[in-house]
């Protein structure tokens, strides 16, 4: 696996001021002056406290976003764009710091970060949202099509990837001519918080992003039921998205959703193993398998099952557990609840009758005791109606499953409610364009996962089939999913 080199510690308090969040461009506290403490998963430690903001605060932000939005929808797009790259261009600069915050509060080791190649791309298309030209019945009669912006949009993230879920979430709104309020998780809020300052030191006008922090059935409730907001994006669990998704339908407003996944890994009889397995585990191991896309099921071919299972779990054991400035593959997971979920899970496979190759409990020793470090754990004989290849874990856990032919991979690859990435491990051409196109999943890689990461595809479309979402980040019209379509017909034609 990749080594990351060790950083120096972060001074939090000169990045960001102390319980506050950011409403109109100012650094406030909570209307009720409560505030959350945000913790290192890897010791406990508290690291910085923000705001516990709730519906009043919610309401600040709202008002503020829209006293900024005349300004900011009639701003060119050309110099949103501008603004946008000069977003990017800081985060460039603060790239280190943005990434230690984010492995501090989140738990993961220090590693490359997309945020700013996002933002830059994003920027590009502030000037290219485009509409139509109508064809008219008359020479004398112009139709045409105008994108407008929504207004203010709402955005409600999760804590396992602050980072590239505050810029997905904010980004292209604001680069469409909205203004927006953004309400973090209140397990990793600090990320979210250092990039809007960046965003204000760009230029980016005050009220046009405002962040509010505090907990979900608090802040997070208030934001889709606010009579301001116009749209809503919201990335988590089922279960916040349902109450989310029913907040805006009493709302009557539009809503962008993704939910998680149980991504299969998909390994074909000629697959290149030595390609493959690397990337498997790296993909399960990446932030201690809380990343909605991790490829959680393996399905393997039975002429091969011998050989990966025995290959994984060298693999597995090699693993270096760790804190975030330490080099090593995996941190701990966020907090005592995900711990819980994880090793219920973990119990759960054992009972379904599923065997522990590798791991299977708790890290307990020094330097393990003041954390939720849990351990790597490979299950094998997994069957597709069991629990642990249904459900989302949300932890660093696989499980693999074997099929005898393309068909039966194909129906155990489609066989759970989610549908968010696949990847398909083959030699052959003509098995992957099938596969591809046969796998229910909103975005399907052969031979490497997700976008293909620093030498993928660019803009890559990301987002849900069934249960996982729908509508998607990025792609190249991405911006329009932030506007509406307004038809204008100018009637030309002399008086009569
Ligand atoms: P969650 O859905 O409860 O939280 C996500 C965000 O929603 C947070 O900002 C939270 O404050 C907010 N929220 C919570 N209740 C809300 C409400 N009633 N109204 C509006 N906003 C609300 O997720 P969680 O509890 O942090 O994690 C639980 C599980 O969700 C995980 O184990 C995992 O399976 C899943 N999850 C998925 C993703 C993903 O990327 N799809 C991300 C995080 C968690």
């Amino acid at each position: 696996m990749a080594t990351t080199t060790a950083p120096v510690p972060l001074d939090i308090p000169s990045l960001l001021p102390d319980s506050t969040h950011l409403i109109t461009g100012e650094w406030v506290p909570a209307r009720s002056r409560s505030t959350i403490d945000v913790a290192n998963p890897a010791t406990g430690t508290v690291i910085a406290r923000v705001p516990r903001g709730a519906a009043g605060d919610i309401d600040d932000a709202v008002r503020s976003a829209e006293a900024a939005l005349p300004a900011w929808r009639d701003t060119s797009p050309a110099v949103r764009g501008e603004l946008l790259y000069r977003w990017a261009e800081l985060v460039r600069e603060h790239d280190d710091d943005i990434n230690r915050l984010e492995a501090i509060e989140v738990g993961h080791p220090v590693g490359p970060s997309p945020i700013a190649a996002r933002l830059t791309y994003l920027a590009g298309k502030a000037d290219k949202v485009l509409g139509d030209t109508l064809p008219t019945r008359s020479p004398n009669v112009l139709g045409l099509t105008l994108r407008e912006p929504y207004g203010v949009v709402g955005a409600i993230i999760p804590w396992n990837a602050p980072g590239p879920m505050t810029v997905f979430n904010t980004a292209a709104p604001i680069a469409a001519g909205n203004t927006v309020v953004l309400k973090p998780a209140e397990d990793a809020p600090l990320t979210a918080l250092y990039l809007a300052r960046l965003a204000l030191e760009a230029g980016i006008p005050p009220g046009v992003l405002n962040v509010v922090t505090g907990y979900g059935s608090e802040a997070g409730a208030a934001l889709p039921a606010h009579p301001g907001i116009r749209k809503m994006s919201f990335t988590g669990s089922p279960a916040t998205g349902t109450a989310v998704m029913e907040a805006c339908a009493r709302n009557l407003i539009p809503l962008q959703l993704e939910l998680g996944g149980k991504s299969p890994q998909i390994v074909l009889p000629d697959a290149d193993l030595d390609k493959a397995i690397p990337a498997i585990v790296r993909s399960i191991v990446m932030n201690s398998g809380q990343v909605c896309a991790a490829g959680s099921r393996v399905l393997v071919h039975s002429s091969l099952h011998g050989r990966l299972v025995e290959e994984l779990a060298a693999r597995f054991r090699a693993v270096r557990v760790g804190t975030w400035d330490q080099p090593v593959d995996m941190g701990p997971l966020i907090n005592a609840r995900q711990e819980k979920r994880v090793l219920d899970y973990l119990a759960i496979g054992r009972e379904e009758g599923a065997e522990i190759v590798v791991g299977g409990g708790k890290l307990t020793e020094p330097p393990y005791s003041e954390g939720y470090f849990v351990e790597p754990t490979l299950f094998d004989q997994v069957r597709p109606e069991m629990r642990i290849a249904q459900e989302e874990i949300f932890g660093p856990v696989l499980s693999v499953l074997t099929y005898d032919d393309e068909d039966e991979a194909v129906a155990i690859a489609n066989g759970t409610r989610y549908g968010l990435t696949a990847t398909v491990w083959t030699r052959d051409i003509g098995r992957a364009v099938r596969l591809a196109r046969r796998v229910e999943a909103g975005q399907v890689a052969v031979n490497t996962v997700g976008d293909g990461g620093p030498t993928g595809s660019i803009g890559t479309p990301f987002g849900g089939y069934k249960n996982s979402g729908f509508g998607r980040s990025m792609g190249h019209d991405y911006l329009e999913d932030w506007t509406q379509v307004k038809a204008v017909v100018i009637d030309a034609s002399p008086t009569r």
